[in-house]
């Protein structure tokens, strides 16, 4: 009867035991996948631009996709450091079409997308440092990877914006794309080309990439602050913007490069293509 007994309390502290490891390797991952390192998580890195396609406005003296390509490789080094998967849309000065940069993201399940941009605009004065995601899940990413980048750098901060961006909308992955300062700006244009700049840049987009699961809502932020919660941003909503008031706030790029639809269906339709949120407009 003892021995019985004995054997008993044996089976249930080993069960116990295996539950408790079970638990504790669980919990190990999640703590491990809260602060978004590991290998789990494939960081799609895409530098804006590339070949015939400078980025920028016509007549603009920095190239854009050289800016882009250099923040972009010195993230890769730093992710990769961080014990991220990297993969990169374009390590080269080539064109890669923006619907081969979303596939790429898109055919990782784990993947997050960053997607590196400076801005430019004919007004000179224009400056500032502005992140832009479209779907709500990327929300955390964007707000996080703007705290850290506006917070980081020394231009004013111009918000968190959601619009529909093609390689924003495309993705079926949490996306997120900064743009790191107007290069038609003269002092952000002398910031971009300093190198200790352009890695500081990197360095502030991992931490926003790391950090993506600290956000918490302003009223959680004052109530449990902590050293690691970063308090989600407040955003524009530009997903319904005018075309009109779209032309008139600087305009590049991929947002042109997607809107061979948008001539298309060019009419006094208030959104155009890249824009609506509604699923039934698609577009190429
Ligand atoms: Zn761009």
């Amino acid at each position: 009867m003892p021995t019985k007994f004995c054997r008993l309390r044996l089976l249930i502290a080993g069960l116990s035991i295996v539950i408790l490891t079970c638990g504790t390797s669980s919990a190990a991952q999640a703590s491990r996948d809260s602060q978004g390192g590991g290998s789990s998580t494939i960081v799609v890195i895409d530098a804006g631009h590339g070949g015939f396609d400078r980025g920028g406005i016509p007549g603009q003296k920095i190239p854009e996709k050289e800016m882009t390509l250099d923040v972009a490789r010195r993230l890769k080094s730093v992710l990769t450091a961080n014990g991220y998967r990297v993969v990169m849309t374009r390590e080269s000065d080539v064109f890669v079409p923006l619907p081969t940069r979303v596939a790429i993201a898109n055919s990782y399940r784990n993947a997050i997308f960053v997607c590196i941009h400076f801005n430019s605009t004919k007004r000179a004065g224009a400056d500032g440092i502005e992140t832009y995601f479209y779907s709500r899940d990327s929300l955390p990413l964007a707000s996080a990877v703007h705290y850290f980048v506006a917070g980081g750098a020394p231009s004013p901060n111009r918000g968190v914006r959601r619009r529909g961006y093609y390689v924003l909308r495309k993705t079926k992955v949490p996306a997120v794309l900064v743009e790191c300062g107007f290069l038609t700006n003269p002092t952000e244009a002398a910031y971009a080309q300093n190198a200790t700049y352009r890695q500081k840049l990197a360095e502030e987009i991992a931490a926003g990439v790391r950090g993506r699961f600290s956000v918490t809502s302003a009223l959680s932020a004052t109530r449990v602050a902590t050293a690691e919660s970063i308090p989600l941003q407040s955003y524009i909503d530009q997903t319904n913007v005018r075309g009109s008031e779209r032309s008139r706030s600087k305009r590049s790029h991929k947002k042109r490069s997607s809107s061979k639809s948008s001539k298309k269906k060019k009419s006094s339709k208030p959104v155009d293509s890249k824009s609506s949120a509604t699923p039934k407009e698609g577009e190429g």
